[in-house]
């Protein structure tokens, strides 16, 4: 269990299968099964901690982002990981970077187009980890489906030597999928959020009654969604991150929307087993998540 603030250090110290977690940090069950699985499978376990401000398309986000460094560390460290990275803005971005890794067409929808230059800061950030740190597989949450494919698609594109894993989102006891700003909702917030996640069962249930046609699937999902500020409901290719006509081929159901100031997306991923699309929602917690704990946001 070391604390690396230096990528020369934390290569240093992956031996044998390195298996990475990039997070930035105010942990949750989400991020914890993914350093349990990496944790399973590799020999080393590198969890990154780093709020990344080149990925943030709003400021006042960045500043309000939690953060907690010593909570991130016992929990990453109880979930099996054996290196945390974490380093300061200076070590990530020595100067004013001249080179950016920009990928095309994936990031054209979504929250590609809403959140502008969110993913060239997400693909050059985990870029510079699997340069930095070279590790064998990396670990990313289905929760931010387009994402999954930005990254997927980069690390072939780029020839970076590493697999990417991809992992189950996990829920709330009630659906909500959990997300570090979760901590900024009120318990009226919470009632509004939860528009997104019905939403998304209730057109997983049409697909499970064989429903194939995008627009009716979308429908059933805006059915759900009345208070809380919209502003997609789109079902896309999971390789591409395309918007579909129609479910031919293996997709994700993404939704985007704001309670207040906290902006909040989640997705159900659709992939075909033995003939038929199968939904996967997702994994929900038994009981209230580990963010509503003692140690909140204002004891970094
Ligand atoms: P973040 O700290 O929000 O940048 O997330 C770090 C990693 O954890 C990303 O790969 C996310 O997709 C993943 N993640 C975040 N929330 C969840 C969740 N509810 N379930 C599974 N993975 C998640």
């Amino acid at each position: 269990m070391i604390v690396a603030a230096t990528f020369a250090e934390t290569r240093r110290l992956g031996s044998g299968i390195v298996g990475l977690v990039p997070t930035m940090g105010f942990l949750h069950e989400g991020h914890l099964s993914l350093i349990a699985r990496s944790s399973a499978s590799n020999d080393t376990t590198i969890v990154s901690l780093f709020v990344n401000p080149t990925q943030f398309d709003d400021p006042a986000d960045l500043e309000r982002y939690p953060r907690n460094f010593e909570r991130d560390r016992d929990l990453a460290f109880s979930a099996g990981a054996d290196v945390l990275f974490a380093p300061d803005e200076s070590e990530m971005y020595p100067r004013e970077p001249l080179a950016s890794v920009v990928v095309r067409q994936l990031t054209d929808h979504m929250e590609g187009s809403l959140r502008p230059g969110h993913f060239e800061g997400v693909a050059t950030v985990v870029a510079k980890l699997f340069a930095g740190i070279q590790p064998d597989v990396a670990y990313f949450g289905r929760k931010d489906a387009q994402q999954v494919s930005v990254v997927t698609t980069m690390a072939r594109d780029l020839s970076f030597p590493v697999q990417i894993e991809p992992g189950a989102t996990i829920r709330e006891y009630d659906g909500l999928a959990l997300s570090s700003r979760n901590v900024f909702l009120s318990d009226a917030d919470r009632e509004q959020a939860l528009e997104i996640s019905s939403g998304l069962f209730a057109a997983s249930d049409l697909i499970d009654d064989g429903e194939t046609d995008a627009a009716r699937i979308e429908a059933a999902c805006l059915d759900r969604i009345g208070d809380l500020d919209l502003e997609y409901v789109q079902l896309a290719d999971q390789a591409t991150a395309q918007p579909l006509d129609r479910l031919d081929r293996p997709a994700f159901l993404a939704v985007a929307g704001s309670v207040g100031a906290t902006r909040l997306i989640d997705n159900v991923a659709i992939d075909r087993m033995n003939g038929q699309w199968v939904v996967d929602r997702g994994e929900r917690l038994a009981e209230r998540s580990m963010l509503y704990g003692e140690n909140d946001a204002a004891g970094s």
